[in-house]
């Protein structure tokens, strides 16, 4: 088939969080895009509250991170307490490696309005057709298409489903929704902050095994709460304003402190896609899985999905990975996105059963150990979500070990050129493929194959030189604090290869070839 016989490289099908970021990522990687959208706006209830260092990460990749951040509040500390003010866990938040800081307050509406101004740079790539649902999903050898309600078609290579959990694309593939819903119902309420209140940024999760809250400042000044249903109750006890001051009344919340602006019902769902990809058809986001929000990574994680997958995407439409190689490369996306999502997962079933009061006798114990170290003033310094990321398999060449560079992702730190320009490690190394050597050109490690098997990739080499001493070539980097080289030695490795998505892809002690090199 030739590029004509495409009406566009990828559809998405879905512009909520993770549909419109697979816009930014792969407008940026060059990309021709269309997104269909069956809202004809943004959907107006704020769900998700927070993101990370390594979400805002990504978006840097495509210089929106700046932009993002200026509707977002930081997260000062986190804190697990029961209603007669016992506190069981703290938690605060510690400055982030990763060149962005560790957690932001969202208002989600917001943030979304920015990511689709961002997708609209890319304007003469990225088309997105509102008020539209995709009613069928075919797919051939060479490529699918997608089919709209009303008649409309659309010849592309790649599909990216991000429609959400309840995802028709994923029904019509035949592809099962593993997991539960929990049964309880959630009413979410959020207000405008009109006079603060003590505390008010300390994000809490009132820890109670019949009414948990949780209690938690978003962007812009807005405030959310979020309490559960008794079995007697439904929501046509909670329908009016009236009804729902009853329950922020409770948390001792008066309408002098807030205006409630709108509330919505949820159940959570601990679920997932059995598999998240079908030939040329990907599921993404909430469309391959469902977890609870006490950790904050629903959103988070679909935003990473999209990140994952674009990259991999842009590479074999081009024609740079072919074959068994593009295949097993698409194949990566589930292979390093499931256990992440699975082990988000983890962490957030976890927080949930403390915020319950529903721990485990190990859990206990850790919240024991908490509250002491909390008593003595030494909060417990992160969650696990908070660890900086690491893939444990996928597109990489050798296997993972705990001291290994390979799979982590290294921190982000402030950094020169030779010629004297300061930045962000990412923004100075650039998109793609960036092989770094400590304090030597990475470059003259590989063998010939090696060089080429980079090189075929588009890869760049970059010598990493200490602030004390000299840089040899134009290409050099600074490490002005010794950040990275330090990470480098500690990983006992005197190169690293990073993928787009920032990843180590290679390293030294397994032979620095690419993961798409015969030999490696
Ligand atoms: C109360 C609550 C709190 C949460 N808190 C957090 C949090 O703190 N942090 C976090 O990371 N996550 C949180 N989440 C989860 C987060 O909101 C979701 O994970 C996220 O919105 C999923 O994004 P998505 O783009 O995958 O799906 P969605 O947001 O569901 O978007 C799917 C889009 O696809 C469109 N669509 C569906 N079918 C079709 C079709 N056939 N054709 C065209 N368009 C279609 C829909 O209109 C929608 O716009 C929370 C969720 C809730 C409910």
């Amino acid at each position: 088939m030739t590029q004509s016989d495409f009406d566009a490289d990828v559809a998405i099908i879905g512009y909520g969080p993770t549909g419109v970021s697979a816009a930014n990522f792969l407008g940026s990687q060059g990309l021709k895009v269309v997104a269909f959208e069956r809202d004809k706006d943004i959907y107006q209830r704020a769900r998700a509250v927070t993101v990370n260092d390594w979400t805002l990460r990504c978006f840097q990749s495509v210089g929106l991170d700046q932009t993002l951040l200026k509707d977002m509040d930081p997260h000062t500390s986190y804190r697990w307490k029961t209603y007669t003010g016992k506190v069981l866990r703290t938690v605060k938040v510690e400055p982030s490696t990763m060149g962005q800081p560790p957690a932001m307050a969202i208002y989600q509406p917001v943030m979304e309005q920015t990511l689709r101004d961002g997708a609209a740079r890319f304007a003469d790539q990225v088309e997105v057709r509102f008020g539209q649902t995709v009613s069928a999903v075919d797919q051939d050898g060479a490529g699918a298409t997608v089919a709209t309600a009303d008649g409309q078609k659309v010849r592309v290579r790649y599909v990216l489903a991000c429609d959400g959990g309840s995802s028709a694309t994923r029904e019509h593939l035949g592809i099962s929704l593993l997991g539960d819903t929990i049964e309880t119902r959630w009413v979410v309420i959020d207000a405008r902050v009109k006079r603060w209140w003590p505390e008010r940024h300390i994000l809490t999760f009132w820890s109670d095994a019949k009414r948990p809250v949780v209690d938690i400042a978003l962007g812009l000044g807005n405030h959310r709460w979020e309490f559960p249903l008794g079995p007697d109750e439904s929501e046509s006890d909670f329908a009016t304003k009236e009804q729902l001051w009853t329950l922020l009344g409770s948390m001792g919340v008066t309408p002098e402190d807030v205006e409630i602006h709108q509330h919505a019902f949820y159940k959570h769902h601990v679920r997932k896609a059995e598999r998240w990809r079908d030939g040329r058809v990907f599921l993404l986001g909430d469309a391959a899985h469902l977890m609870p929000p006490w950790a904050g990574q629903g959103m988070q994680s679909g935003i990473r999905d999209a990140f994952n997958l674009s990259w991999k995407i842009a590479l074999v439409i081009k024609g740079t990975v072919v074959g068994a190689e593009a295949q097993r490369l698409l194949d990566s996306y589930q292979a390093e996105r499931a256990p992440d999502v699975a082990f988000m997962t983890a962490v957030t079933e976890q927080l949930g059963r403390i915020i319950k009061m529903q721990m485990t006798a190990k859990e206990k114990a850790l919240a024991g150990a908490s509250a002491l170290l909390a008593r003595i003033g030494i909060p417990i310094p992160t969650l696990p979500v908070a660890l900086p990321p690491a893939l444990v398999a996928g597109w990489m060449t050798g296997k993972r070990s705990k001291q290994a560079a390979l799979g982590k992702m290294p921190p982000q730190p402030m950094m020169s050129t030779a010629t004297g320009k300061y930045g962000r490690m990412d923004d100075l190394i650039g998109p793609g493929f960036v092989l770094l050597g400590d304090n030597c050109d990475p470059a003259d490690l590989l063998s010939a194959e090696q060089r080429a098997a980079w090189d075929r990739l588009g890869a760049r080499y970059v010598p990493v030189r200490a602030a004390n001493q000299g840089s040899e070539t134009q290409s050099d980097l600074i490490d002005l604090y010794g950040t990275l080289i330090s990470w480098m030695r500690a990983h006992r490795t005197k190169a690293i290869a990073l993928r787009p998505d920032r990843f180590v892809a290679a390293d030294q002690p397994t032979g620095l070839a690419s993961p798409c090199d015969p030999n490696s």
